[in-house]
């Protein structure tokens, strides 16, 4: 056996996911009242998004807003995920970036919702569960493991949202109402120092398997497709050494990769035109369709890529796995 075939046998694991938040998402946080009546791209992104994973053969994790799949004209482009053979996650119902201020009673509520939304539409219960805007707390943890949730993949390792949030502080004014909110909505500076590994929540008797979505060892940067495309923007070459870079730091480090997607890495200005205030919406799909292309070949060259339910499947039954307790 040569040494190239040795590698190709051992390849580590690596996961990949796509968070499926929709145009009205957008709009409802850029405060555009146009939200209200659910605009959906829906049924223009997802048979683009279904092409690029098949040409690679990968079967990923797609996360699910229940809202989306209440609606009647998301029906069809939903089923042909699940159709496909991919995971359907939960993704939270209303994808309100509130969630860790949310009661017990009203997490129960919001998850009770949107798995019946997203099982009616895709025929799958969800077994695990993102945050939207990456938002985490015990209380959620505590009602994902009653609902029999294998996972949560809701931690981003990273002090991008401290930061983001300090710079806020800083320039705005605030009641403090906001400020407790603002001052949650991004992670804590010890979110930020997280493991970037997967782990285990263990508190209250309450057990939970978490897959993280990985940053940039060490630098803790992300490195979701989202952020690719938004150095893209400046250069493509250079996003790709960032990414390419990011992913033997993950061979180096023995990480194993949780890579994630959004449709707006699928869609051009063009395609949206409502979403152009976005920073990355200035490229075509065209162009940036080409640069997940590339990640994904890079990806799938060092890496055996599964769905977060696969890969949380084989990490739960590792005897080191680290235990964490959360901080709020
Ligand atoms: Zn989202």
């Amino acid at each position: 056996m040569t040494q190239t075939q040795h590698h190709q046998v051992g390849k580590p694991l690596a996961n990949l996911s796509l968070d499926l938040d929709n145009e009205w998402a957008y709009l409802k946080t850029h405060e555009d009242p146009i939200w209200e009546s659910y605009p959906s791209y829906l049924d223009v992104v997802v048979p683009r998004i279904l092409h690029v994973l098949e040409r690679r053969k990968l079967q990923i994790t797609v996360f699910i807003v229940g809202q989306d799949a209440a609606l009647e004209h998301n029906r069809e482009a939903l089923a042909q995920i699940a159709r496909a053979g991919h995971e359907i996650g939960n993704h939270s119902l209303r994808h309100e970036p509130w969630l860790h201020l949310f009661s017990e009673q009203e997490l129960e509520q919001e998850l009770a919702e949107a798995e019946q939304h997203i099982q009616a539409a895709t025929g799958q219960r969800p077994t695990g569960f993102r945050g939207p805007g990456y938002s985490q707390s015990s209380t959620m943890l505590r009602v994902l493991a009653r609902r029999g949730y294998n996972y949560d993949a809701s931690s981003l390792p990273s002090f991008i949202g401290p930061i983001a949030r300090a710079y806020y502080f800083a320039t705005g004014q605030f009641n403090a109402e906001q400020r407790e909110r603002l001052n949650r909505l991004f992670g804590s500076w010890k979110d930020g120092l997280r493991p970037l590994k997967p782990y285990r929540w263990r508190f209250d008797g309450i057990s939970l398997l978490e897959m993280p979505v990985t940053t940039f060892p060490g630098f803790r940067i992300p490195i979701h497709l989202s952020y690719v495309m938004y150095l893209a923007g400046f250069s493509t070459s250079l996003a790709q050494i960032y990414f390419n870079t990011a992913l033997r730091m993950c061979r180096l480090f023995g990480v194993e990769p949780s890579i994630l997607l959004h449709p707006l890495d699928f869609l051009g200005g063009e395609d949206v035109p409502r979403l152009r205030f976005f920073p990355s919406m200035g490229m075509t799909r065209e162009k940036k369709i080409a640069v997940v292309e590339r990640c994904l070949d890079s990806l799938t060259h060092l890496f055996d890529v599964r769905s977060v339910g696969d890969h949380a499947a084989i990490v739960a039954t590792r005897k080191n796995l680290m235990e964490v307790e959360p901080s709020s």
